[in-house]
């Protein structure tokens, strides 16, 4: 089976579409949330995710967007997106988000939006905080997003390796267990302005990390026309 991994979309539809075009014909879509926040454009996403039958899990901008008390905690540019996404977010997209689960398995392979212990709120960013989320796995794969960085945490000979795929770079499902990070699909911070995702493929037990350009201008411009945070439209064009 052929699995396209999407997360952190962040209501970037020209990323979305332009992914979905790169990635062709897949089995399966899975999302690791953050479908909305940000962006220009939360009911297109969650239509075309939708549409496509994706599945996934809840992120917290998700779950903010739905009313939760997780905005509390954004800084003011999150906070202010998100006010703005509340506002415009039509009933079925929000129908749709609230009942994202915060969990999801399939086979071998656990999704979160950010770790295995604190799906909604705990960044994935260090060694030791990897070790303790695998040790909290309950599949041999944890897939997670929320960073916004591309990266893999493996257990190898009794201690974790962490690894930063490049696009194209595959990494293979052997030897331990692992927690694997697709990147963002629509506000990367790798320093890279393309949208970021992964291709798994679970009969050669391989994932491949693909780069994908689109029209970051246009997102732009939607966003000023929506009156969105300007740093939150800046920083598109420097990937941070
Ligand atoms: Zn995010």
């Amino acid at each position: 089976m052929r699995v396209a991994v999407l997360s952190d979309i962040h209501a970037n539809l020209a990323a979305l579409d332009a992914v979905i075009a790169s990635f062709g014909s897949v089995d399966a879509v899975w999302h690791l949330g953050d479908i909305v926040g940000y962006g220009p454009e939360p009911d297109g996403v969650v239509e075309r995710l939708a549409g496509i039958g994706a599945v996934g899990v809840r992120g917290n901008h998700d779950a903010a967007a739905v009313g939760g008390d997780e905005i509390e905690w954004f800084n003011p540019d999150a906070r202010a997106a998100m006010e703005w996404t509340r506002r415009r977010i039509a009933d079925p997209t929000r129908a749709w988000l609230t009942a994202l689960p915060t969990r999801h398995t399939d086979g071998q392979f656990g999704l979160v939006h950010g770790s295995p212990r604190e799906p909604l709120w705990e960044y994935i960013v260090s060694v030791p905080v990897a070790r303790a989320n695998l040790a909290a796995l309950t599949t041999e794969f944890g897939l997670y997003g929320h960073t916004h960085l591309p990266m893999v945490y493996a257990e190898r000979d009794g201690g974790v390796e962490q690894i930063e795929p490049a696009d194209g770079s595959s990494f293979t499902l052997a030897g331990g267990r692992s927690l694997i990070n697709p990147g963002s699909v629509g506000q990367p911070r790798d320093g890279i302005v393309t949208a970021s995702y992964l291709v798994l493929d679970t009969d050669a037990g391989q994932c491949t990390w693909r780069r994908t350009p689109y029209d970051i201008e246009a997102v732009q411009a939607a966003m000023r026309a929506d009156g969105l945070p300007v740093r939150l439209v800046d920083r598109l064009a420097y990937g941070l």
